[in-house]
């Protein structure tokens, strides 16, 4: 007999409450225990809490959120956690089971759900569902960022003054993030505004910067991408005289050199422009792993590919040389 997915997660979320329970009593200041899920949201919880949360991410760099399934050590922190923030928008797929049961224990908040729906675009493959990669488009993670410090406030209503000057000094990187993005990306000759990744993760960054976006896989990395799709794309490089196409850190770079190969035997020639921060963030303690430098990157990188004009470090010149 075998036991279900179900109660094996019961099982271990009751051993590790038991000890969590122990450790949590008699810490009333210390600082609190946030687990996010994705990267993004561990910065935006960093920045907001200051001093007065320890951030834990689970996903680290390279890790992609859609297929990402929790592990004993992720479980046993979220159930030691005092707050377990997660994307919510279908992007954690594979976790939402695990959260839900969690979430009759655990403050767990869905954090990209604080963007209203009207500035949501719709899911290509699921009726009634949304594309969840909100953190592409600086303006709407600023919705997901204030989510983060009402959510902390609540918990630690002591500290909400300085969560809320936190969040204010974020909110104003963000904006001036977003300004450079906007000043950066108009560079960019309008008939080269065609970016191609290896998947969907582009869509809010196309709207709000006027860039049309093909991914070779959908919005979420769970299906292959058909063989037509591939014909498709080299086809639309090959008409458009598309010079680049771009790798992203998080997902394999198999389909995206099908394509090169494709146009090139098509006679175009089309190069990797970069890769790309699509759905994790960079390396722990560099500028790139940060939020702020994950889309300065990104930005950079997709400017000066393009025929655009950016400074190779980018907006404050700390970023490692661009492409
Ligand atoms: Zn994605």
């Amino acid at each position: 007999m075998r036991l279900s997915r179900r109660s094996l997660i019961a099982s271990a979320l009751t051993t590790a409450m038991a000890a969590a329970m122990a450790a949590r009593a008699g810490a009333a200041s210390a600082p609190l225990s946030v687990v996010a899920t994705t990267g993004m949201i561990a910065d935006a919880a960093r920045r907001v809490a200051g001093g007065e949360a320890e951030v834990r991410a689970l996903m680290g760099p390279g890790v992609d959120p859609h297929a990402y399934r929790q592990t004993r050590t992720d479980i046993a922190a979220m159930v030691r956690a005092d707050l377990v923030l997660w994307h919510g928008l279908y992007l954690e797929a594979q976790m939402e089971a695990f959260l839900a049961d969690l979430s009759r224990r655990t403050r767990v908040e869905p954090v990209a759900e604080a963007v209203p729906e009207e500035l949501l675009r719709a899911h290509d493959t699921y009726a009634g569902r949304f594309d969840p990669h909100v953190w592409m488009d600086p303006d709407l993670w600023a919705h997901v960022v204030l989510r983060v410090r009402d959510v902390l406030a609540e918990l630690r209503p002591e500290a909400a003054r300085t969560f809320a000057a936190n969040a204010e000094a974020h909110l104003a990187d963000l904006a001036r993030l977003s300004a450079y993005a906007r000043e950066t990306l108009a560079s960019v000759p309008e008939t080269a505004r065609v970016l191609v990744t290896a998947h969907d993760a582009f869509g809010y960054f196309g709207r709000a910067y006027g860039f049309e976006v093909m991914g070779i896989q959908g919005i979420s990395t769970e299906s292959e991408a058909g063989l037509n799709r591939i014909g498709e794309l080299v086809e639309l490089l090959v008409s458009r005289r598309i010079a680049a196409v771009f790798v992203e850190s998080s997902v394999s770079d198999r389909n995206v050199r099908a394509l090169i190969e494709g146009a090139a035997a098509r006679g175009h020639e089309v190069r990797i422009g970069g890769e790309l921060f699509s759905d994790a963030m960079g390396p722990p303690g560099t500028y790139e792993g940060t939020y702020v430098g994950m889309i300065d990157h990104n930005v950079t990188v997709i400017a000066r590919a393009l025929g655009g004009r950016a400074p190779a470090r980018g907006m404050d010149g700390l970023l490692e040389a661009a492409a």
